[in-house]
């Protein structure tokens, strides 16, 4: 017998696990954009122990067909795409049918869902590789995952978990990007029982952006705005006076999702000009829209990074939607102190 073996499903998705879901913060990301994509405009998060003992996510989204939960779990299993050919047409933060996969076969996961249509819903859990139970459940539109003791069977991954402090913050900076790409939403993360953060869900990115940075650094922001043939872009940017050391306060949202891409960056930062500080960076919360075939996303699933067909055009609206807001604003104070 030779010495190559094929893993079985279970072992290989462990591992893959480990492309997926590498911390709590990940495992988070991961159920909250399903909830999104599942057109729910409520999202609760709740935490204990940094995610390790249990993360809850509640939605009222559109529910998992009672057929369809079992699936739900099974490696690349999705709803998103039937075809390559979608990802041009790709409207969902999820496609890979990676993740639930991934977090199920490292934790003991249950799934409590209904669909408008059923009269019943259901209820799954599974213990890494095995389900459990798989029952009818309460008729509640939406769902509510609970993954507990993350990576129990992966010992080794819970070594690189530096604190637990340290991975409430990264799961918190998760969650306040998820609310800024979607003010539409309402968005409610609790960490061991006490509020971190809340939105309201009324559209309205001022308010996610006050509950997010705080009041202060709201009421010094601009709104930009823009369209050319390909794209239309609409967020906030702020006064040249309120500025940081790092780029931590900017975010770039396409079609919803969280992008990191240095050209767009550094387009905010020439709409600036001389206006910004050499090594001071401003807030920027600026959501794209646009066709989906312009932004290729297949790329690695935990980058952020994408490919824009049409950068150049996108980088010159950014710069001159930013630059025709600060021409508005900046002279003012400036004209009337030399009054
Ligand atoms: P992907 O999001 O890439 O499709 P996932 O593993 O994250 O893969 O989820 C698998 C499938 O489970 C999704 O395609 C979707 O049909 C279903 N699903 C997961 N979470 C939810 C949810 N909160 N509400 C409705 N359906 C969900
Ligand atoms: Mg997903």
């Amino acid at each position: 017998m030779g010495n190559i073996i094929e893993l079985d499903e279970q072992l290989a998705n462990q591992i893959n696990a480990g492309e997926v879901v590498v911390r709590p913060a990940n495992a988070v990301k991961e159920l909250v954009e399903n909830a999104i994509d599942a057109g729910a405009s409520r999202i609760e998060v709740a935490i204990e122990e940094a995610g390790l003992k249990k993360i809850e996510v509640v939605d009222n989204g559109s529910g998992i067909l009672g057929e369809d939960v079992p699936l739900a779990i099974r490696p690349h299993a999705t709803s998103k795409i039937k075809a390559i050919g979608d990802l041009q047409r790709l409207r969902s933060l999820g496609f890979r049918g990676e993740a639930l996969p991934s977090i199920a076969s490292i934790s003991r996961m249950t799934i409590e869902t209904s669909t408008a249509d059923e009269s019943a819903g259901s209820r799954l859990v599974a213990m890494g590789p095995d389900i459990l139970t798989h029952e009818p459940g309460a008729k509640r539109r939406g769902t509510k995952i609970i993954v507990e003791e993350l990576f129990y069977n992966t010992p080794a991954r819970l070594k690189f978990i530096k604190s637990l402090q340290a991975e409430v913050s990264q799961i918190l900076n998760i969650m306040n990007r998820l609310a800024l790409a979607h003010p539409e939403i309402a968005f409610v993360l609790t960490n061991e029982g006490r509020e971190q953060l809340r939105t309201a869900g009324n559209g309205d990115m001022r308010q996610v952006i006050a509950a997010v940075y705080g009041m202060r650094v709201a009421k010094k922001i601009r709104k930009i705005q823009g369209e050319d043939l390909d794209h239309s872009i609409t967020g906030f940017v702020s006064l040249p006076e309120l500025t940081w050391s790092n780029r931590n306060r900017i975010s770039l949202f396409i079609n919803g999702r969280y992008i990191w891409n240095l050209d767009l960056n550094r387009a905010i930062i020439e709409g600036y000009g001389s206006k910004l500080m050499v090594g001071r960076f401003p807030l920027a919360v600026i959501s794209i829209s646009m066709d989906p075939h312009l932004v290729g996303v297949n790329v690695h699933p935990t980058k952020q990074e994408v490919e824009l067909s049409k950068k150049e055009e996108l980088k010159n609206l950014i710069r001159q939607a930013i630059r025709e807001t600060l021409a508005d604003e900046v002279l003012i104070p400036d004209a009337l102190e030399n009054l």
